[in-house]
C-alpha cells in the first residue's frame, strides 16, 4: 500500500547524477614540509595502530550472529573477570556494546598463539579506538590524522531515476551538501536532464586515501533559468552559505531529519494504525531507515525533553523559536551531550534510527509543531533566514570574489565538450 508514495517521493528527492567531472586535485593543507638542509636519513619502523608492524601480530575478526564479543576474548586466552572489567571501563568512553555487527575489529597479539594485548575498533574512517587488554585495562580514543584537500567537480543531470543514482561513487553525499548549499535557488524537485553544476569543496584523507568529504566551498548550478550560485562565508560570528548578494541560501528548516531516506507513512489525520488496527490520525512524517542511520536536527535551538515513553519510545524534542517545535521519535540511541537545555545545530546528530515504542520497524517519526498544533511540515512556507549585515559585506565580498575565480576555472561539462575535453552526449 506504501510502495507507491514512497517511490514517488524517492524520485523527487534523489537525482540521477552521474558525474562526469574529473577530480582535480590541488591545494592540500597540512602537507608535511620537509626541511631539506639539514636532511638526516632514518627508517621509522612501520606502525599501525602505534605498535611496531614487525614485532606484533594483527589479526581481523568479525563476530557471528550468535557469537558476543566475550565469547570471542574468552576463546582468546581473556581472563573472564578482565572481560566484564573491560565491558564496565568501556563503558565511560565507547562501549564495546557499541561495536556494530558485521564491523569488523582487530586483536594484536605478541605473537598468533599469544591472547591478545589490545583490541581495537574503528567505529568510522577517522578514528580508532584501543582497548588495552593486558596489564591494567585501558580504553583509548585516537584521531587519526587526516590531510584537507581542495578538490573540484563538475557534473550534469542525466536522468531523474533514484535507481540509477546507485552507481555514481561521488554521488549520495557530495550532492546532497550541493543541494543543502542551494537549497533556496534551486528547485532541485523539478530538476531537468541537461541541467549543469561545479562544486568545489574540501575532502579529507587518511594515508593517502579519501575517507571523507567536508564543506561545499562555493557551488554552481545552471539551468533553464539561469545560473545559480552559493558560497561558503566563515568568520567568528558567521558561518554558512551565501548567493552573491549576501542573502542565505540555506532554508531555515531540513527538509527531512535523515538523508537518503524514505517516507514510508505521511502526515495523514485519517489513518488506519497498522498495529492498533482502527483510524489513528498520524501527525508526523514516517521516515524508514536502518537502526543505527545518523538522525539530525532540522533546524537551530535549545533541547526541550529527551525522554521514553510507551509509544514514543526514546524521543527528542526541540524547540526552535517562539513559533516552531520539532520531535524525533523511536530513536535507537541519543548522541553524547542530547539533554534537556543543550544547543543544537541545524544538520547536527541528536541520535540514531531505531524502533523502540510502539513501531512495527525502524524508523523516525518525525513530528512538527507550529504554535503548540501538529501540521504537516512539508506543507509549510517557512520564513527566510537573516541576511549579513551591512558591516559584514566587505570581508565577504573579499571571499566571494576568491571563490568564484576558482570556480571560474572549473569547466561546465558542455564547456568541456566544445573544448573536446570530453566526448559528446
Ligand atoms: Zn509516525
Amino acid at each position: 500500500m506504501k510502495k507507491k508514495e514512497s517511490l514517488a517521493i524517492n524520485i523527487s528527492i534523489c537525482i540521477c547524477l552521474i558525474l562526469s567531472g574529473i577530480f582535480l586535485f590541488n591545494r592540500c593543507n597540512n602537507v608535511p614540509q620537509i626541511n631539506t638542509n639539514n636532511l638526516v636519513s632514518m627508517i621509522l619502523p612501520e606502525k599501525k595502530y602505534g605498535f611496531e608492524k614487525d614485532s606484533f601480530h594483527f589479526e581481523t575478526h568479525k563476530l557471528n550472529s550468535n557469537q558476543t564479543l566475550g565469547d570471542l576474548l574468552l576463546y582468546e586466552g581473556i581472563a573472564w573477570d578482565s572481560i566484564l572489567k573491560l565491558d564496565k571501563i568501556s563503558n565511560e568512553k565507547y562501549s564495546i556494546r557499541r561495536f556494530r555487527a558485521r564491523k569488523p575489529f582487530t586483536l594484536v597479539k605478541k605473537d598468533s598463539c599469544s591472547a591478545p594485548c589490545c583490541l581495537v575498533y574503528e567505529p568510522n574512517k577517522l578514528t580508532y579506538i584501543k582497548y588495552q587488554l593486558d596489564d591494567e585495562i585501558t580504553v583509548n580514543i585516537i584521531k587519526k590524522n587526516f590531510e584537507v584537500c581542495e578538490e573540484q567537480a563538475s557534473g550534469e543531470i542525466e536522468s531523474s531515476l533514484w535507481m540509477a543514482m546507485k552507481g555514481s561513487g561521488l554521488g549520495y553525499e557530495i550532492i546532497d551538501k550541493m543541494e543543502d548549499a542551494l537549497a533556496s535557488s534551486v528547485d532541485f524537485y523539478h530538476a531537468q536532464k541537461g541541467d549543469q553544476f561545479k562544486l568545489i569543496f574540501e575532502r579529507k584523507y587518511v594515508d593517502g586515501k579519501p575517507v571523507e568529504f567536508g564543506e561545499i566551498l562555493a557551488a554552481a548550478y545552471k539551468n533553464e533559468m539561469g545560473e545559480q550560485y552559493s558560497v561558503y562565508y566563515e568568520n567568528e560570528n558567521y558561518e554558512g552559505f551565501y548567493d552573491l548578494l549576501g542573502q542565505p541560501t540555506k532554508k531555515t528548516f531540513l527538509r527531512a531529519p535523515l538523508k537518503y531516506s524514505r517516507i514510508s507513512s505521511k502526515f495523514n489525520p485519517r489513518r488506519f494504525h497498522p498495529i492498533k488496527k482502527r483510524t489513528i490520525p498520524h501527525l508526523g512524517t514516517d521516515y524508514a531507515a536502518p537502526i543505527g542511520t545518523p538522525i539530525y536536527s532540522v533546524a537551530d535551538g535549545i533541547v526541550e525533553t529527551v525522554g521514553y515513553s510507551k509509544n514514543n519510545g526514546k524521543y527528542v524534542k526541540i524547540r526552535h523559536d517562539d513559533i516552531y517545535k520539532t520531535q524525533y521519535l523511536h530513536m535507537h540511541r541519543f548522541s553524547t551531550g542530547i539533554k534537556k537545555g543543550a544547543r543544537v545545530k541545524q544538520g547536527q546528530q541528536i541520535g540514531e534510527v531505531g524502533k523502540t515504542g510502539l513501531a512495527t520497524g525502524p524508523h523516525v517519526c518525525f513530528r512538527f509543531w507550529k504554535h503548540g498544533r501538529q501540521v504537516n511540515h512539508l506543507r509549510e512556507n517557512f520564513p527566510p533566514k537573516d541576511p549579513l549585515p551591512e558591516s559584514e559585506m566587505e570581508e565577504f565580498f573579499r571571499q566571494r570574489d576568491i571563490l568564484l575565480n576558482r570556480l571560474a576555472e572549473v569547466p561546465y561539462p558542455d564547456e568541456k565538450r566544445k573544448k573536446g575535453l570530453i566526448a559528446e552526449r
